[in-house]
C-alpha cells in the first residue's frame, strides 16, 4: 500500500479552504503533491504570473494560476452530506476506501471519474 492512498485528499475531490485568503472557498482538487503533503485547487490562491512569450504555443503576458496549498488546509466535502466532513479509512475487500465520519459514505465507490 503506498502513502499515496492514506492521504484524504484526491484528485477530483471537492474541497472547503480552512485558511489563507481564500478561507471557506470550495474547490475540486486538480493535483495532489503527496511527497510535499501540498495540492492544487481550481480557482483558490490564484496568483499572477508573468508569462515570457514563446511563439507560437505560448503568449506573453500576465497569466492567472493556482497555487499550491498545505493538505491540512482543507476539508473534503462529503458528497452525500454536502459539507466538509472529517475522513476515516477503512478497507473493503483489499481496497482502502475513504469513509465520511458523519455519514459513512463510501467516498471512492460513490463517485463518478
Ligand atoms: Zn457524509
Amino acid at each position: 500500500m503506498s502513502e499515496t492512498n492514506k492521504l484524504h485528499v484526491k484528485k477530483g475531490d471537492t474541497v472547503v479552504i480552512l485558511s489563507g485568503k481564500d478561507k471557506g472557498k470550495q474547490g475540486r482538487v486538480l493535483r495532489v503533491f503527496p511527497d510535499a503533503n501540498k495540492l492544487l485547487v481550481e480557482h483558490v490562491m490564484m496568483v499572477r504570473k508573468h508569462v515570457k512569450a514563446n511563439p507560437p504555443r505560448v503568449k506573453g503576458g500576465i497569466a492567472e494560476q493556482e497555487s499550491r496549498i498545505a493538505l491540512s488546509n482543507v476539508m473534503v466535502v462529503c458528497s452525500s452530506c454536502n459539507r466538509p466532513v472529517r475522513i476515516g479509512h477503512d478497507t473493503k475487500g483489499d481496497q482502502s476506501v475513504r469513509i465520511c465520519r458523519r455519514c459513512g459514505n463510501d467516498l471512492d465507490s460513490n463517485k463518478k471519474k
